[in-house]
């Protein structure tokens, strides 16, 4: 029997690929979306696929699915520190009501369930890089509460259920990764340099540019992640590449990649914006064996001919959520 696995968040960025590789590997993919900053046209390519069907639907509402479930992954969330300004109580809701609607129904089907948690669980971090065991240092209140504590409740919630159902249960904690299918206009740093270098703009460092993030490549995050799944590691676990750059420098890095002539210009920083950030991966060195394989240079170059075959009303859209349908009133 082909075996069953349910994506929220199927049409972002990392949803899609995620169905891409269980679609590969031989599974029957549901995905699932609401659309507010997924796209359709991210699964375009997969919707005439036989092993795969697509259900335009709010996860934060009863979730039916038809049939058996081996597995579920839950990836809906708007992830951009933009996006969950524009869609706090979304943000909130998918978080929380999302995965208590996913965890119900694992239970029902007797389903793994693996959840999308975040970096942004160590909010601010005093501890550098951030091993597992570090609690973190949130705000609950600032701009970005309303992720980081849906994150953080996501995984409280997920640990309930696994320890009082005995759901199966995994958790990632995905620090910042790029690829293919970003939005361009999702206020992330990556697609905000390119978007910014192709249509001959100024680059914007927000701050002075000393903080520091570590991007990791999607295929590499997509395989630890197939990996964890398979595992019978029930705590939380670190994804990412521990490549740790300056934002300034990075700036530095797109100028080149792309050749642009424009330069870099300084923004306020944004309101707890975290001042460094890297993996630590010993654990998931040690009990997966997974190591990130894509160097910066080589996935950069990969995610640049993607923004670059953008056509120009993509690259010139301002806007590609269709959040207004969904304002909460
Ligand atoms: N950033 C920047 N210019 C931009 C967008 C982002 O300097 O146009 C900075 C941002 O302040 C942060 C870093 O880049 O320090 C990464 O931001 P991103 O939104 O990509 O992710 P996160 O802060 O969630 O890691």
């Amino acid at each position: 029997m082909m075996k069953r696995v349910l994506i929220t968040g199927a049409a972002g960025f990392l949803g899609s690929h995620l169905c891409d590789r269980f679609v590969n590997d031989g599974f029957h993919v549901i995905g699932m979306d609401n659309l507010i900053t997924g796209r359709m046209k991210n699964l375009e390519h997969l919707v005439k696929h036989s092993n795969f069907e697509f259900h335009h639907h709010d996860v934060s509402k009863h979730i039916h699915i038809p049939g058996e479930l081996d597995y579920i992954l839950h990836f809906a969330s708007p992830a951009s520190p933009i996006d969950y300004l524009k869609i706090p109580i979304q943000t909130l809701k998918v978080g929380s009501l999302g995965i208590h609607n996913c965890l119900g129904l694992a239970r029902v089907k007797k389903a793994r369930v693996l959840i999308a948690s975040t970096s942004e669980v160590y909010g601010d971090p005093n501890v550098h890089p951030q091993p597992e065991s570090y609690w973190g240092n949130v705000n609950p209140v600032g701009p970005r509460g309303v992720y980081d504590e849906a994150k953080r409740f996501q995984e409280a919630m997920t640990m309930a259920y696994h320890t009082f159902h005995g759901v199966e249960t995994r958790i990632v904690r995905i620090f910042n990764t790029y690829g293919p299918r970003m939005r361009l206009n999702d206020g992330r740093v990556l697609p905000a340099f390119i978007g910014q270098a192709l249509r001959g703009e100024d680059l914007t460092v927000f701050g002075d540019g000393s903080q520091t993030r570590s991007f990791c490549y999607v295929d590499d995050l997509v395989e630890g992640i197939v990996r964890l799944l398979k595992s019978d590691y029930e705590q939380p676990v670190n994804i990412g590449n521990p490549s740790e750059i300056s934002i300034a420098q990075f700036a530095e890095e797109i100028i080149e990649l792309t050749g642009t002539e424009q330069k870099v210009i300084y923004k306020d920083l944004p309101v707890d914006d975290p001042k460094q950030r890297r993996p630590d991966i010993t654990l998931v060195k040690k009990i997966l064996d997974w190591e990130p394989k894509v160097t910066r240079q080589a996935g950069l170059k990969i995610t640049y001919e993607y923004f670059k075959s953008l056509s120009k009303e993509e690259l010139y859209e301002k806007e590609h959520m269709n959040f207004d349908k969904y304002i909460v009133r």
